[in-house]
């Protein structure tokens, strides 16, 4: 690639993310309703209508066409270029960050089912197993070639997967309700697998404070109690990002407070 002008790779990138965004909508439309996400073509969720070519264009057919369905005239969710312009600025960053590289191709897909599994929690409260169980195995295999290393990665697995579900455990007992669901221990176990126990613990605290930040904001305006479930594989999700992009300036700052 040392030939090719780094702002014409950057371009690339970016317009492979926004087409691999579209894909993504049609797993976080599809994984929770169980359906394949390769067969059949995107229809219309409402008319039923399989979309013609220039309508799976992403960004651009969701603006040229105003929102709108062509033919039932349903309005489309804004989620669905929104998440096309995360992916292409996700696969720009992954390339400005690690450049063309194994471990940035690595990055890139864990950011893309951080993508999918924010989103569908937010929508649906589940975490598909597909991707979170999958992922658990797939990190670690790639760890063995990769950085975390498969040493951090173990460790990053068990902690997160045994943190979560110990803290989940005490709650279950001090309260008597589920406060996390096996979804979201799954969840952290990948994060481990792929970034490692170091960056898992920063994925953690930050969504867990963002996640006590929300929870206070809803009791305040007063949009559902106590026991409204928040979305927290959504704040894992966040969390990842941020950790996979800063932790380990994080972690170290962090560290250095307590020497
Ligand atoms: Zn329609």
């Amino acid at each position: 690639m040392s030939e090719v002008p780094p702002i014409l790779v950057g371009v690339l990138f970016a317009a492979f993310g926004l087409v691999v965004g579209s894909f993504l909508n049609v797993c976080i439309y599809r994984l929770p309703l169980k359906q394949s996400i390769v067969w059949p073509a995107s229809r219309c969720t409402t008319c039923q209508r399989e979309l013609d070519w220039y309508e799976n264009v992403p960004v651009v057919a969701w603006l040229a066409l105003g929102g709108r369905c062509r033919t039932c005239q349903t309005s489309i969710s804004a989620m669905y270029p929104v998440v096309e312009l995360v992916t292409g600025a996700l696969f720009v960053g992954g390339y400005l960050l690690y450049g063309v590289t194994p471990l940035g191709f690595v990055r890139i897909a864990f950011g893309c089912a951080m993508i999918v599994l924010f989103v569908i929690d937010l929508q649906h409260r589940i975490l598909p197993n597909v991707i979170t169980v999958t992922g658990v195995p797939i990190g670690f295999a790639l760890s063995l070639f990769l950085p975390p290393g498969w040493r951090e990665s173990l460790i990053g697995l068990l902690v997160g997967g045994g943190v979560l579900f110990a803290i989940g455990e005490a709650y279950y007992r001090l309260r008597g309700i589920d406060g996390l669901g096996m979804g979201d221990v799954k969840m952290l176990a990948m994060i481990g697998a792929f970034l490692g126990w170091r960056l898992t613990l920063v994925t953690l605290i930050f969504a867990s404070f963002t996640g006590a930040l929300a929870g206070a904001a809803m009791l305040v305006t007063g949009r559902g109690g106590m026991k409204a479930a928040l979305p927290f594989g959504t704040f894992l999700a966040a969390g990842a990002f941020v950790a996979a992009v800063a932790g380990d300036q994080i972690f170290n700052w962090y560290v250095s407070l307590y020497r």
